[in-house]
Parts: structure tokens; C-alpha cells; sequence
């Protein structure tokens, strides 16, 4: 599946399809998995890209699930929890909306015999049995180097730049800013001049924005941490007539953000193969039920900090994507040229 890039849009070069990725082997088991989602405003990749590729993974091991979704609310969280464990699933993979509701859930299902698994975000002193996601200090770090490096091919050697962080409830993005922090930092050729959270929100963000381009006209780019909050960082910027002159960053590989990619306006989005994610949760989810070892499937751990408690993990590794490799997301089924190309003004 060929994917021509900017020049492609508006030809018959931008259809083309995704099969949402697929899910290998494994033997079959019974047994049903509960799923949580956060929301779906964070960032459209629970219900694009995780839902389905969630769904993939369980229907080719033969398990039966049932996957919803939150929607922001810690109170929808508990009832789902709640409904799940009623439901009697068997194994319970959880994506927290903050570490309170995620802990109280984690606690229900163990005190009734679940497995818990914590999905993307890991629910600091929760006590999850396992933990899948990616390396997301790399994530920030990708961020960082991504944004320097386009700063840099731009004859913008030094100068003023800020930070929208991710929300303060998601230990990701905590490791998201350790990344990107530590990056610009060692190379110190920018100053940061704004340090402020996003909220996960791509309004906020594009609030936040205006507060520091009012106070420093002469910011030359910013880390935004994900392409939901790019979007709305590049809504003011389009208002302020200084898209592409403040680039941007962001993750997800979103179509949006692919096509702020291909547009010149982000330097970069990171790709996180949600299918990987989601087939390593299905793999663990397997196990347990199957009454396998699933410790042979983790291939790390994580420190909880909180508990002091290594969680065994599966972490997939991050790529960053530019304008040149957009086709590469395309190619790996995570996002369609012809969704991009709806982006592209
Ligand atoms: C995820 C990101 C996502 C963000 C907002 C983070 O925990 O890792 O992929 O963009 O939450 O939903």
C-alpha cells in the first residue's frame, strides 16, 4: 500500500484501507476479557485505534470481551468496573482516567480473583498485575530530539520555546516531559520560556498557547504532547497567522496529526503501533485465563514508585515519524491515506 505523501492528496493515489491490524496465533481459551477505555476526547486513538485493534487481537485468540468506554468520568469508570466484575470476566485490562478510580477498581477485581492489567498507563501505587505500553520516556525524548531537529533544518539555531504537558492524573505524561525535558536540556540551544499542562485537552491547549505567544511573540516551537493538542495549539496559531512558523510536535499518528505532519505545521508525530499494544494486552489476557505462565510474556518491568514494586511489563518501542515517513504509518495500517488527506486544507 503505496502512499505518495501530500503530493498524493486529491489523486487517486489517497484511497486505501486499513484492516485495523491483526492478531497472530495463540491457542484458543475461554473466558471473557473487560476492557476500559479512558474517553474519547483525549485523543481519538482509544476508539480508532485501540477499540479495534483491542478487538482484533481477542477475536483471533477466540475470547470473548467486552470493551467500553469511560468518557472522561471516574463515576462511569467505577460502574463499568463494577458491571465487569458482575459480568465475571476473567481478566480485566484497565486504562486509568486518574490514579484514584484506577486503584479502586484494580482493588475490586483483585479482592473478586481478576487479573488486572494496566493498559498504556501504568496507575501509579494501583497494583496492577502487569503492565503494557511503550517506552514512554523515549516517547518524550523522540518529542524533543524531533523538535530540535526540524528547529534546527529551519535555520532556527536557538531561541525561546515551551512546553504543553499531557494531563497531571496520567503518569505517562510525567514520562513523557522526563523525556523531552532531559533532550532539549543536553542540547541547550533553546530556552523555556512556558511550562504548563494541556490537560489532554486540545482547547486548553490552544488557550494555553495564546497566554505564551502573547507573552513571548518570539517563541520559535513548542512541545505539544499529543496530536489532539497540537490540533488545537495549531486552531490559534492559524487565528495568529503563525502556523508553520511555531512547529509544533505531538503522538498518536493520528490522520489530523499526520496531516499537520505533511503540512509543514508539526515537526513530527510519534507512531506507537497500537496493534503491538494491543495484541501484547490479548497475549497476557491469554495466558491467564489459558492458566499458562504469563510472566514469559512480559519482557520487563516497570518500578511503581508509589508501591516500590516492579509491575512486569511488555513495552513496544516508539517511532518518530516526519513528513518522509507518513507513509510508513500508512503502510503499517494505523492510519489511511485518504483520512489524511480529509486533514490537508
Ligand atoms: C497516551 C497517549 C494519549 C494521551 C491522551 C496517554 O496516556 O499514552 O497516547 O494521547 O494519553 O489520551
Amino acid at each position: 500500500l503505496a502512499f505518495g505523501g501530500l503530493a498524493a492528496c486529491g489523486s487517486s493515489d489517497s484511497d486505501g484501507g486499513s484492516d485495523g491490524g491483526g492478531s497472530g496465533g495463540g491457542g484458543k481459551a475461554t473466558g471473557k476479557v473487560g476492557v476500559i477505555l479512558p474517553d474519547s476526547k483525549s485523543s481519538v486513538r482509544w476508539e480508532t485505534q485501540d477499540r479495534p485493534n483491542l478487538e482484533a487481537a481477542f477475536k483471533a485468540a477466540g475470547l470473548e470481551s467486552d470493551i467500553q468506554n469511560a468518557e472522561g468520568s471516574p463515576d462511569t469508570f467505577g460502574q463499568l468496573c463494577d458491571q465487569m466484575i458482575t459480568e465475571g470476566v476473567k481478566v480485566l485490562i484497565e486504562t486509568d482516567l486518574d490514579p484514584d478510580s484506577g486503584k479502586a477498581c484494580i482493588d475490586k477485581a483483585k479482592n473478586a480473583g481478576i487479573a488486572v492489567i494496566d493498559y498504556d498507563r501504568l496507575t501509579l501505587g494501583g497494583g496492577a498485575d502487569y503492565y503494557v505500553s511503550f517506552d514512554n520516556v523515549k516517547v518524550g525524548a523522540l518529542q524533543g530530539q524531533g523538535l530540535i531537529d526540524a528547529l534546527k533544518a529551519a535555520g532556527k539555531d536557538k531561541g525561546n520555546i515551551a512546553f504543553i504537558n499531557g494531563a497531571a492524573t496520567d503518569n505517562n505524561a510525567t514520562l513523557f516531559k522526563q523525556g523531552y525535558e532531559q533532550v532539549i536540556k543536553d542540547d541547550g540551544s533553546y530556552t523555556v520560556v512556558g511550562d504548563q499542562t494541556g490537560d489532554w485537552d486540545p482547547d486548553t491547549a490552544g488557550k494555553v498557547f495564546d497566554q505564551f505567544y502573547a507573552a513571548h511573540p518570539d517563541l520559535v516551537g513548542l512541545i505539544t504532547a499529543n496530536d489532539g493538542m497540537a490540533g488545537g495549539v495549531l486552531a490559534r496559531e492559524k487565528a495568529a497567522g503563525v502556523e508553520g512558523k511555531i512547529l509544533v510536535t505531538g503522538q498518536d499518528a493520528t490522520s489530523e496529526g499526520l496531516a499537520n505532519v505533511l503540512q509543514g505545521y508539526q515537526a513530527g508525530t510519534v507512531f506507537k503501533d497500537t496493534s503491538v499494544e494491543a495484541k501484547a494486552a490479548a497475549d497476557l489476557a491469554i495466558a491467564i485465563i489459558k492458566g499458562d505462565d504469563p510472566s514469559s510474556i512480559a519482557t520487563g518491568s516497570v518500578n511503581d514508585s508509589k508501591l516500590g514494586k516492579d509491575v512486569p511489563s511488555v513495552l513496544a518501542t516508539p517511532v518518530w515519524i516526519t513528513a518522509d515517513t507518513v507513509k510508513d504509518v500508512v503502510a503499517a495500517g494505523q492510519a489511511t491515506a485518504a483520512d489524511i488527506c480529509k486533514g490537508i486544507a
